[in-house]
């Protein structure tokens, strides 16, 4: 983290909604397309009440239509299968242009923003960190540094970064109870901020139970629209805890892996959506086939192939010497397998030698 960065942190902590239209063009032009909401569509002959039962859905931007079958559509309260083929006409007829050139799709790639975690190395391995429009996953045994890299996220995600990124907020949801807002003072303190504003940009939540880890989720699109882009990180520490409370045995199995892909695919749609880098930590289990095939490592991240495949990045974390922990890229779509040792510290997350 440079001095200039941290000098700058200090003093943008507050208005990152007011930051929107000042932001470099990529940025910007990403921010518009959130404020394209579904009020356009009235424009292309859709009625205003049947709008306003999309937002009371918690569907507001074209995108949001488009993510959505057209079974769950007819799902919701008032639309009739009429009424949903009129929206999706006028969906169409708004946003014709489906297929991009590769070039165009990199012109949007450009708002996407990486999260430090706040060591170097740590960074290197990622590519320069958390990215936005994706969910990355960490997992790993029991004080790995799972939660410690969680509460770095909320507060580094705040900081100006590379490429003209302002900075901004974070929600936090905990199911395992573990938030402190005592450590966030520490990370802020180490980066020289506003220890108060800081605080006032994470907006924490515990999740009782998996079916309210969802309703939570449903609750963040209301806020990551209302807030116009003020939103870049969302953290859920941990993604299976509540899962595994509530669905035992292999019996109920099926019905969890259900459940979990909803969740994943509504956290995922989230991410593309309002451009927010989605952060979820996860357990581990023993693997009862290891044995047979001779593994280095026998345990393995729970969750299976569903969240396998909607976790674009997953890395995993162990115990290094003292209070250092070594990360491995485990899955990433661009960055090769490799290692990085980074340290807990009293200010997070930080380079090993820094420790
Ligand atoms: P679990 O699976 O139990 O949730 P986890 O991977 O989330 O574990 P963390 O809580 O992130 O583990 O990490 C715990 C580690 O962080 C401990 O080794 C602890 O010593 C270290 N730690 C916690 N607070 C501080 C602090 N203020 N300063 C330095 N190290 C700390
Ligand atoms: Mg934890």
């Amino acid at each position: 983290m440079s001095r200039a960065k941290k000098a700058a942190s200090a003093s943008q902590a507050e208005s990152f909604a007011d930051d929107v239209d000042t932001d470099t063009d990529s940025q910007s032009r990403f921010a518009e397309e959130i404020s394209g909401d579904v009020d356009k569509l009235a424009d292309y002959g859709v009625n205003v009440a049947d709008l306003r039962k999309l937002k009371a859905a918690g569907i507001y931007t074209i995108t949001g239509i488009q993510m959505c079958t057209r079974k769950k559509l007819c799902a919701l309260k008032g639309l009739s299968d009429a009424k949903v083929d009129k929206i999706r006409e006028a969906v169409a007829k708004a946003s014709p242009n489906k297929f991009k050139t590769a070039f165009e799709q990199s012109l949007k790639r450009q708002a996407v923003f990486k999260v430090s975690t706040g060591s170097t190395d740590l960074d290197r391995l990622l590519g320069g960190g958390i990215e936005s429009m994706s969910i990355t996953e960490v997992f790993g045994e029991f004080r790995c540094g799972k939660t410690q890299l969680s509460h770095t996220l909320c507060v580094t995600c705040q900081l100006q970064g590379e490429n003209g990124f302002p900075g901004g907020k974070a929600i936090f949801v905990d199911t395992e109870n573990t938030f402190r807002p005592e450590r966030l003072k520490q990370i802020a303190g180490r980066f020289e901020m506003d220890e108060k504003a800081a605080l006032d940009n994470v907006l924490y939540v515990r999740a009782y139970t998996s079916e309210h880890q969802y309703e939570i989720i449903e609750q963040a699109t209301d806020i990551l629209f209302e807030s116009k882009g003020a939103f870049k990180l969302i953290v859920v520490d941990s993604v299976m805890a509540l899962f595994r409370v509530d669905y035992s045995g292999r019996g109920e199995l099926a019905d969890r892996q259900q459940k979990l892909a909803q969740f994943l695919a509504r956290l995922q749609k989230l991410s593309e959506e309002y451009n927010v880098a989605v952060f979820i930590t996860n357990q581990m289990t023993a693997d009862p086939g290891a044995g047979m095939t001779f593994q280095a490592d026998p345990k393995k991240p729970i969750g299976g192939h569903i969240l396998a495949h909607a976790s674009t990045t997953r890395i995993s974390l162990r115990k290094g010497r003292g209070e250092t922990r070594i990360a491995k890229i485990y899955d990433s779509p661009d960055q090769p397998e490799s290692e990085a040792t980074f340290a807990i510290t009293e200010g997070g997350i930080a380079d090993a030698k820094d420790a």
